[in-house]
């Protein structure tokens, strides 16, 4: 196999567009597919051929690439699309997904004879734009050869956790990794409006923890967007990290620990969707501390 591969990516939303862009321009043959085709079309402009049906994307696929919502939609997709892909095709699997999906996806990659990667991602639009993101993955030592080309497009490293993609250790470490994010993004939200709520101004807050420990970049980005109207177009939308959130909670479950502010958060998200925000950044929770006529 040559480092030029025929790669098909099912799913273009803001992360799998920004991931089939740098594959095209890494030089790799790009297919796409997206269940609403016009979000695929601009990637015609960087040469990805764009296909009506999952079968269609994946013909002579040398890699698969998944970048959808959740668990149900991949396997939706792959059932659609697994038929036609030869045995023994790397299916890099890197959406956001819980540990009991990770198991059922890796029984469908085995029921098609696929060599199943478990590669989520951390790293945003803007890290996925410029194929920054840092891919976690999991899967055969032998096979890495054939999906290295692909990783190496989308991110500037690659953590490898483990050599079966079935046990999902890439999965549970980018579940650990957006716990921290969710957490900070449901702090970020809280701190503001309880300022907004006491009369402080928030750059009374950001001076008196600048320099400090406390102070983090994450903070000011995720404020800047609440304070400066940034939420959209949206980076992390709220109703994926509300699903994520979700995953953490059901994972925390299955493992034996309570994660009350992950629970909290997930129905923060709700909330704000259930307001309006759902397509806006995850910042956007914010609003989930005021009735909707008094947030803005
Ligand atoms: P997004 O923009 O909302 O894209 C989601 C994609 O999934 C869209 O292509 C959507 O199709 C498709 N989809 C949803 N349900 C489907 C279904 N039932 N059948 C077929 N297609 C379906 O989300 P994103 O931000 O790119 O995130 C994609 C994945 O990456 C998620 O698992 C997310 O948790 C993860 N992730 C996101 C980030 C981030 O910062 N955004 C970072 C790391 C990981 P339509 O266009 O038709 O709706």
């Amino acid at each position: 196999m040559t480092d030029t591969l025929t790669v098909s990516v099912l799913g273009t939303g803001i992360m799998g567009a920004a991931m089939a862009r740098n594959l095209a321009r890494a030089g790799h043959s790009v297919r796409a597919w997206n269940r609403t085709r016009a979000k695929a079309e601009p990637l015609a402009e960087e040469g990805a051929r764009i296909a009506d049906t999952p079968a269609e994307a994946v013909e002579g696929a040398d890699v698969v690439l998944t970048m959808l919502h959740d668990g149900p939609a991949v396997a939706e997709v792959m059932r659609q699309a697994a038929p036609a892909l030869r045995p023994g095709t790397a299916w890099v699997q890197s959406t956001t997904v819980g540990v009991d999906a990770v198991e059922a996806l890796a029984a469908l990659a085995a029921e098609y004879g696929l060599v199943f990667f478990d590669a989520p991602v951390l790293g945003t639009r803007q890290p996925a734009e410029a194929g920054r993101l840092t891919v976690l993955a999991a899967g055969p030592t032998d096979g890495r050869t054939a999906v290295t080309p692909v990783l190496d497009a989308v991110g500037a490293r690659t953590v490898w956790t483990g050599e079966d993609g079935a046990d999902g250790a890439a999965t549970r470490l980018k579940l650990v990794a957006n716990s921290w994010v969710i957490a900070a993004t449901t702090a970020t939200g809280e701190a503001l409006a309880l300022s907004k709520a006491l009369g402080v101004n928030p750059q009374d807050f950001f001076d008196a923890i600048g320099g400090g420990p406390l102070d983090m970049g994450y903070l000011r980005a995720k404020s800047a967007l609440i304070l400066d109207g940034g939420l959209e177009p949206a980076s992390f939308a709220v109703t994926t990290a509300e699903k994520d959130a979700r995953l953490i909670v059901e994972a925390g479950q299955r493992y034996g620990v309570r994660l009350d502010g992950a629970a909290a958060s997930a129905d923060r998200f709700a909330r704000a969707a259930a307001q309006g925000h759902g397509h806006e950044d995850m910042a956007a929770a914010y609003f989930a501390s005021f009735e909707p006529d008094e947030s803005r």
